[in-house]
């Protein structure tokens, strides 16, 4: 078993968030080829500054339509289907509903619920019509903004593997701030030569940074976290989170604190996510029973620990303040 001293650790603060790249050999220049290829993706796919090629879509609103390279025109296309399926809580035209309510950035404030009322009607996903000749994206009404956070860390942590992949590297941890993925092992047992998985912590919710809930170990999988203890605000004694419910505007609320997802693909994780957090627990549970390449781990309010079921992981408990189901 390798030492955790032959794990080389390397940080940086990218799309406000902390970035984490962990590798088992030291190599400075291939984790700032990492980083700088995150940043790339960053500049494609932010709305937090005035020019990225979704900016370019979202300034056009109700006026023409902008060409996107390929990569981002199948993400737009991904991200507008998973809008469409029914009763979907994910939706990527919440862009008006995310800048007004500033969740996570300064300035946030209860909107009053006549502007919500407004910009709910700038948040129709069929009105984002897609040229696959074109390769182009055009936003019907002005106003109308994408906005990708809730599917673009995942998107990235893949490319961030497949780059890793094609460079010949077999263990690698990359971390982009809850959304996990993994290659290959972090150790392997050289006596049953038995793949060790990377070891990932669950984060307490609303407790201190450090604090884990529980720990699983995964070999070659995404684990995605989506909580509403990450980003929120409180006033007047409530919480106002960063999942926002397309169906009112408000904050999703339920009896959810947060939502992992343990798959292959990050995109995917970071996609399911978002919708179990609509679905909830219950519905979640009977949702998952048909799709057996996911599996998640529900915690609620009232401290209880859900999983769907445990193929590609093994979730061990470590704060007894909750109970495991
Ligand atoms: P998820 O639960 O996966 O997604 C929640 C996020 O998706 C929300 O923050 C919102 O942006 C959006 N969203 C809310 N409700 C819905 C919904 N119902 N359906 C679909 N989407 C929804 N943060 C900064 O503080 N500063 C930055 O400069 C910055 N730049 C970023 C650049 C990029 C390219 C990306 C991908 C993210 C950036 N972020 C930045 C973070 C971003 O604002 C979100 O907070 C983050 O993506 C949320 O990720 P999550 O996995 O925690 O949440
Ligand atoms: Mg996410
Ligand atoms: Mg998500």
């Amino acid at each position: 078993m390798l030492p955790d001293d032959r794990v080389y650790a390397y940080s940086a603060v990218l799309m406000g968030s902390p970035i984490l790249l962990k590798l088992f050999a030291h190599n400075e220049s291939l984790a700032s080829r990492v980083f700088r290829l995150i940043k790339q993706q960053e500049n494609i796919l932010t709305v937090n500054r005035p020019h990225s090629d979704i900016m370019a879509i979202n300034l056009a609103a109700g006026s023409h339509a902008v060409a996107v390279s390929q990569p981002v025109f199948t993400l737009i296309q991904r991200a507008k289907a998973v809008s469409l399926l029914p009763d979907s809580a994910f939706n990527f035209t919440i862009g008006p509903l995310v800048k007004r309510w500033k969740i996570g950035f300064s300035g946030n404030s209860v909107p009053p619920a006549s502007d919500l009322q407004a910009l709910l009607s700038l948040t129709d996903p069929r009105q984002v019509i897609l040229d696959e000749q074109a390769q182009s994206v055009f936003l019907q009404q002005a106003g109308m903004e994408i906005d990708l956070g809730a599917i673009a860390k995942g998107y990235i942590a893949d490319v961030v593997r497949d780059f890793l992949r094609q460079e010949g590297v077999e263990q690698a941890l990359i971390n982009l701030g809850g959304n996990v993925q993994t290659l290959g092992a972090s150790h392997t047992n050289q006596e049953n030569a038995t793949p060790s998985g990377w070891a990932i912590g669950l984060k307490t919710p609303f407790a201190a940074a450090d604090a884990l809930i529980g720990v699983i170990h995964v070999v070659n999988k995404s684990v995605v976290t989506s909580g509403v203890y990450e980003r929120y605000f409180q006033h007047q004694g409530r919480c106002y989170h960063h999942i926002l419910d397309p169906r009112t505007g408000y904050p999703l609320d339920n009896e959810l604190h947060s939502v992992t997802v343990i798959c292959d693909d990050s995109i995917d994780g970071d996609i399911y996510t978002t919708l179990l957090y609509g679905m909830g627990v219950e519905q979640g549970l009977a949702h998952l029973a048909n799709v057996p390449q996911i599996e998640a781990i529900f915690v609620t309010r009232d401290r209880q620990v859900i999983c769907s079921s445990q193929r590609q992981f093994a979730f061990e408990l470590l704060d007894d303040r909750y109970r495991l189901k």
